[in-house]
């Protein structure tokens, strides 16, 4: 087994650095014998990660290709036009920025291109699924932009439109951010667009979480609607850790200068080549299959954890996530997390709407990726029950989480 995957490094850092390449294999052998139900996980490639593990890591490159504020740039150039154009034919979009380095940076440039200090910001509330961006007091979004925050529908869960347009034309925001951490549903971007356009404000899809099934065909695509689009590339897009940023062309030089020199310096060009290798991977019938099958197992699992007794929200999923309540089988999200961890399966808590207590927020990119289908999706929602409930003890069901990963390995040899 190699540390990295990279092949030019993974020799040279057991050799040289033996405390910190056990350390590697440890995290490899805790992601290949546990269970990854973070929604916003997944396994990524091994010729991105040899991308993140190559010489292109040393690289200076601020600017952007043709403008670099260093010399020798010239090779790296030509891996960014290439991760651009991927990325723009992949989305159709008129303008990629490929230089964000989390998705929370790409927020921060679409943010600083169309805005100004203490403008009006309509987003989710964080309560329904609203990222940190998207105006927690501790983020700078929060204490920079007077952030009004719309809901979910108390009974359906679902975003309430009729509540974001009367926000909208109350409090006429320069901005409306659509987009979510833990929202199950495919959002509406038409309608997102339509009120935009009636109180003039810039419409912001922050696609952090469904840019992967949207590369896909398997979830509807914001670039037609939104005036910017921030996206991760590490979620289910499974890229390496990065974000990145669509826009028309009229927006192109701002949403650039915003993300160069405004808010970060050089560029990671290892990154970068990684996002192009990634990109490139997305465009394949390969990765629609995978999509397809990403929101098919999530579907499948959301409805065997119905059939244990577990409250779905919004009754099941359009994406790769579900979010649940695990209160009708005498617990509540955290316990039932501490619980599941014990027994190898690895997932978070999430908000629930109007309710004080957590739930559980799961997802299954990473599952899918490592070749799992309908069939280990019930037995996941079956043992993830028995966890819950206490019916399982937490030896056995390791015992279990053991046997079921170990026929899917997500790096084979
Ligand atoms: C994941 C996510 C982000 C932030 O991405 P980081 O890379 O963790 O900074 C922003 N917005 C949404 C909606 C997300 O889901």
């Amino acid at each position: 087994m190699s540390v990295t995957h990279a092949p030019q490094t993974a020799d040279v850092l057991t050799r040289q650095d033996p405390e910190l390449a056990e350390i590697l294999l440890g995290e490899l052998h805790r992601q290949s014998s546990t269970l990854q139900l973070i929604a916003a996980e997944n396994f990524c490639s091994p010729a991105v990660l040899a991308a993140l593990g190559s010489a292109l890591a040393n690289k200076y490159a601020e600017g952007y290709p043709g403008a670099r504020h260093h010399g020798g740039c010239e090779i790296v150039d030509v891996a960014e036009r290439l991760a651009v154009d991927r990325a723009k034919s992949l989305f159709g979009a008129e303008h990629a920025n490929v230089q964000s380095h989390s998705g929370s940076s790409a927020v921060l440039a679409a943010y600083a291109a169309l805005l100004r200090p203490g403008d009006t910001v309509l987003a989710l509330g964080l309560p329904y699924g609203g990222h940190l961006t998207h105006g927690s007091p501790a983020n700078f979004s929060g204490r920079w932009f007077d952030f009004v925050p719309y809901g979910v529908d108390a009974e359906t869960g679902l975003i309430d439109h009729e509540q974001v347009r009367t926000l909208a034309r109350t409090h006429r925001p320069k901005a409306i951010v659509c987009g979510s951490i833990a929202y199950p549903r495919h959002i509406d971007y038409a309608f997102f667009r339509e009120v935009a356009d009636e109180v003039g404000a810039y419409l912001i899809a922050d696609a952090a979480h469904p840019i992967g099934l949207v590369a896909g065909g398997a979830a509807p695509s914001p670039v037609p609607y939104a005036d910017v689009v921030c996206a991760t590339t590490h979620k289910v897009l499974r890229g390496p850790r990065g974000g990145m940023i669509l826009c028309g062309g009229e927006l192109a030089e701002r949403v650039d200068r915003a993300v160069f020199p405004f808010t970060q310096g050089g560029a990671q060009m290892h990154t970068i080549a990684a996002k192009a290798v990634a990109f490139g991977e997305a465009a394949t019938p390969a990765f629609a299959a995978y999509a397809h099958q990403v929101v098919a197992n999530a579907r499948i699992l959301a409805a065997a954890l119905a059939d244990e007794g577990i409250v779905v929200t919004t009754g099941g999923t359009d994406t790769h996530l579900v979010t649940a309540d695990p209160a009708p089988l005498g617990v509540d999200g955290r316990a039932a997390r501490g619980r599941l961890a014990a027994a190898g399966m690895v997932l978070d808590c999430c908000a629930l709407p109007h309710a004080d207590t957590r739930g559980l927020r799961l997802g299954t990119a990473a599952v899918t990726t490592q070749g799992m289908a309908e069939k280990e999706m019930e037995r996941i929602a079956a043992l993830l029950a028995g966890v819950v409930r206490s019916e399982v003890e937490s030896v056995r069901a390791r015992e279990e989480v053991r046997d079921l990963v170990g026929g899917f390995p997500p790096y084979p040899a």
